[in-house]
């Protein structure tokens, strides 16, 4: 790659159809830190952020090792009438395959731990392929996946129903929070950050730009 193909890089995408209407817009002229919506139908086009990929660096790295704090220490212990049970994350689902719900343990499992842990790893090794401006095959591929997967993942709406079933749980046992709670919550919250962060547009911008013969 010669200089000019490395200044196409950190390029804006210049024009861009508006998903709903068609409508083509010129969106090179964003700033730092500005997004652009259709002004036909109000749909929102793309934001461009300069540090947009080390930013999804330093969320997605975290993630992955919360998500493997998470995965390693208990998740929450119940004490009621003396007797104290302790569960970890990955027992959610094996403590539903021993109820006899094998589809059920699959998809929390899939859901909780191994999508969105996937997705984490994907997004970090796009992003270090992106910043670091080196074509590689399977970046068209892992961009597909990557954003296909998006949709599959539901940290932010397992989470809220953990709290849901604390209230209800927390009147008949004492409930305590282990490491893999608070590592889980935070993991939440640097997943949603980094799905966030992450602009299709510009990123797809980037990987056809480095995939150019
Ligand atoms: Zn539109």
């Amino acid at each position: 790659m010669d200089q000019t193909d490395v200044g196409k890089v950190s390029r804006l995408a210049e024009r861009l159809a508006c998903h709903s209407c068609d409508l083509v817009f010129d969106i090179s002229v964003l700033d730092d830190g500005e997004s652009a919506s259709c002004t036909r139908c109000g749909e929102f086009l793309t934001r461009y952020r300069a540090d947009e990929l080390e930013r999804v660096i330093a969320y997605s790295s975290a993630a992955l090792i919360l998500l493997g704090l998470a995965c390693s220490y208990p998740f929450m212990s119940f004490k009621s009438s003396g007797l104290e049970s302790t569960m970890t994350l990955p027992q959610t689902a094996l403590n539903l395959w021993h109820y006899g719900l094998p589809g059920e343990a699959l998809l929390v499992g899939a859901f909780i731990v191994l999508i969105p842990g996937l997705v984490m790893l994907l997004m970090l090794m796009l992003a270090i392929a992106l910043v670091l401006e080196k074509h590689y095959r399977w970046l068209r591929p892992v961009g597909r996946l990557l954003f296909t997967l998006q949709s599959w993942c539901m940290v932010d709406v397992y989470f809220v129903g953990v709290l849901v079933s604390l209230v209800k749980i927390g009147h008949m046992a004492t409930v305590i929070m282990g490491l893999s709670f608070w590592a889980y919550a935070v993991f939440s919250l640097l997943f949603v950050l980094a799905i966030s962060v992450l602009d299709r547009v510009q990123c797809w911008h980037r990987i056809e730009v480095l995939s150019r013969p």
